[in-house]
């Protein structure tokens, strides 16, 4: 099937290679292996025939934030096979839809939504994998665990068995004059470091999006989300 963009959409190809190659000048310029870096191509707002076009192209990892928009485009792709990472908000009511039909979870923030999403997950499938949603902002956001509480928080996660501890994500807050664009990476990556055990090596750091993930490579993101650049702006009211 051949992909004919409908009037608001834009042929997302020639982002998608542009962003491939930022990632991969970004590598090199700091010192990353080559293809450490993965890419979750941000889907929300995006139509599933544009969705298409980027599995055409070999993308495989989507992200979503909004779960009814996401449960029509995973249901009618299902044919691809494609990953499917729940990168939004978490709604208490909303756990069961998540931990049924995503692969990935980036936005946990708090342990007892990670207890739902663990008794949630079904018994088929395998574990649901999960990343820590961590402030790496201080008094400027709200959202994500506050860094000195993990340590003690932790063991209560590993004790979840439908669940996949994988790494750590940080959404940082717009920067202000004067800010260091790398300063909540580093510090994401160095909570890390901290944490990590060889029973939980906390591999993932999912960090950067659009307009910085130059920035997150080089502090060691192992995975960042970019919608924009692929796809142009968003259009929240069609
Ligand atoms: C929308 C979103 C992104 C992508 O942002 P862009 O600036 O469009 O690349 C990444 N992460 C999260 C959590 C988002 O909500």
């Amino acid at each position: 099937m051949t992909y004919s963009p409908s009037a608001h959409e834009q042929d997302p190809t020639q982002g998608y290679r542009g962003v491939l190659q930022r990632i991969q000048e970004a590598e090199a310029a700091c010192r990353r292996e080559p293809g450490s870096v993965q890419l979750l191509a941000v889907s929300k707002t995006r139509s599933a025939d544009e969705i298409r076009a980027l599995a055409e192209l070999g993308q495989v990892q989507f992200g979503e934030n909004y779960l009814q928009e996401a449960l029509g485009k995973i249901a009618d792709l299902q044919a691809l096979k494609l990953s499917w990472h729940f990168i939004g908000r978490i709604q208490s009511n909303k756990t069961r839809s998540i931990a049924e039909q995503f692969d990935w979870v980036h936005s946990v923030a708090s342990l007892k939504h990670a207890t739902r999403l663990n008794e949630q997950r079904p018994g088929g499938l395998p574990p649901l994998n999960v990343c820590l949603q961590v402030n790496t902002s201080g008094e400027a956001s709200k959202d994500g665990h506050e860094p000195e509480t993990l340590t003690e928080l932790l063991p209560a996660y590993q004790a979840l068995e439908n669940l996949r501890i994988r790494g750590l994500m940080t959404i940082p807050a717009p920067l202000r004059p004067g800010d260091d664009p790398r300063q909540p990476f580093r510090r994401l990556r160095a909570l890390r470091d901290r944490l990590r055990t060889p029973a939980l090596p906390l591999e993932t750091l999912s960090m950067g999006m659009s307009d910085d993930l130059e920035a997150a490579v080089c502090e060691g993101a192992t995975l960042v989300r970019v919608g924009t650049a692929i796809f142009g702006p968003r259009q929240y009211n069609k």
